[in-house]
């Protein structure tokens, strides 16, 4: 009897770069040299914990492609984190840094550790020997962390001041995500929220949507959901509905965002916010709203509820939270969605700008990040809806052939070395 195998993380990411290389044609020299990453680096390091005890950690750092720029990619704390996941995570930040044209090629970096169950005295310990292990391969010209799931703006501080200490000047550039105090950029923390909202209001213009106020849905309130929440009321829309990983709230009328705000700081959550009804995260992703922003965790719209999801239009502000069984679905039902590589690249643009203010010591405000990024954002959504009409593909393919054109251009323009 056959056994099926689940494909791996990294199998299921060339799987949806050959989907992209069907629809641009794409030679098989250039598929074979982009299927694979160009550098995979693994780290064994041990670290002297609070109790006198030697512990070592594994952690790795891989860059997928670096025809066009520099590697861009952050880094991940998490027990569960392996080589194949971030070779997958690194490729698609090559795809996600092309399809909104930043000069960068993709990488990503790791460390197998829950960094909850450490203080913050090893914290800092790991994460310094860390950047040490990996400095080979870092650095403002060659590739460039920035945060990713559990790591922070004070652990990129911590980076930028291991690689300074090496060089014996700082090295701002480094590192993207910092803490404003050493070089990082205002407007960071809100750019992917702000970004996806940005998004939402140009397909909510392109898809002609009359209703007079149109409703959002968000699951996940949290860093990129919270601020799209309000950043979205902000620009007239209707938030009926948020969750988080314990569940959901909805008023139809609209909820107050404030008062769910102190709500949430007092009890750790949104559930049991007085002013609207209780509901179920897979309830609150088949609401009757124009729009769905899923903006928590991966696989949650799926060939099971794609048929009922009945928004207009889904932002996707989480990594892949819609799977690629259920993008046809979505497709064929008229469900317009923008894809997670453009959704949530206001984080990957903002860390560009923030890199471009260091590399030239001089600092722009708030303002100016924010119309850069609209221009950056917007831009790519046209290049991509363009592509999509053309080559007659939902919005995914086509941000992905279009991102893996623009690599391929590269690459085969720069040549085979020697
Ligand atoms: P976060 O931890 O700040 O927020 C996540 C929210 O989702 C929390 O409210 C959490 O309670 C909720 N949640 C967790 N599991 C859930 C579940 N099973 N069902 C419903 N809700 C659940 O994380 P974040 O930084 O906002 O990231 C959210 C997503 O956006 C992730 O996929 C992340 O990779 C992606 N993303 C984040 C950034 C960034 O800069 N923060 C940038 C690009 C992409």
């Amino acid at each position: 009897m056959a056994v099926e195998t689940r494909a791996s993380a990294f199998q299921t990411a060339q799987r949806r770069f050959d989907a992209a290389a069907d629809v641009i044609n794409l030679p098989d020299d250039a598929r074979r040299s982009l299927r694979e990453v160009k550098r995979e680096l693994t780290v064994h390091f041990p670290v002297r914990m609070d109790d006198g005890s030697v512990h070592v950690f594994t952690g790795w750092r891989v860059q997928h492609n670096i025809s066009r720029g520099p590697a861009k990619g952050g880094i991940r704390y998490h027990p569960d984190v392996t080589l194949d996941l971030v070779k997958a995570l690194a490729m698609l930040m090559t795809w996600k840094c092309a399809a909104v044209g930043l000069p960068y090629g993709g990488s990503k970096g790791a460390v197998a550790v829950n960094p909850s169950k450490l203080s913050m005295s090893e914290l800092e310990h790991l994460t310094r020997r860390y950047a040490t292990e990996i400095s080979v391969l870092i650095g403002p010209e060659k590739d460039i962390p920035a945060p990713d799931m559990g790591t922070d703006p004070q652990i990129m501080a911590w980076i930028m001041d291991t690689i300074s200490m090496h060089s014996g000047h700082s090295v701002t550039a480094s590192v993207t995500g910092k803490p404003v105090d050493v070089g990082g950029s205002e407007g960071r923390v809100d750019a992917p929220g702000r970004g996806a909202t940005y998004l939402t209001l140009e397909a909510i213009k392109y898809l002609h949507v009359d209703d007079e106020t149109p409703t959002v849905a968000v699951q996940g309130y949290g860093q990129v959901g919270r601020s799209a929440a309000h950043l979205l009321s902000e620009a007239g829309m209707k938030i009926v509905a948020v969750s988080d990983s314990r569940g959901g709230v909805y008023n139809a009328a609209g909820l107050d965002l404030p008062a769910l705000d102190e709500h949430r700081q007092v009890r750790g959550g949104v559930s049991g916010f007085k002013k609207a009804d209780t509901i179920t995260n897979a309830e609150l992703l088949e609401l009757p709203v124009t729009v769905l922003v899923p903006a928590a965790v991966q696989d949650q719209v799926t060939a099971e509820n794609a048929g009922r999801i009945r928004a207009r239009l889904i932002t996707e502000g989480a990594n892949a939270a819609v799977t690629p069984e259920a993008d046809p679905i979505l497709h064929d039902r008229g469900i317009f969605l923008v894809p997670d590589i453009i959704a949530n690249a206001g984080g990957v643009i903002v860390s560009y700008f923030e890199w471009v203010q260091d590399l030239q010591a001089f600092f722009w405000e708030e303002e100016e990040i924010n119309t850069k990024l609209h221009h950056v954002i917007t831009r790519a959504f046209y290049e991509i809806l363009h592509t999509s009409v053309n080559k007659r593909v939902d919005m995914r393919r086509a941000a992905y052939a279009l991102a893996v054109q623009r690599v391929a251009n590269a690459t085969t323009v720069r040549g085979i070395y020697p």
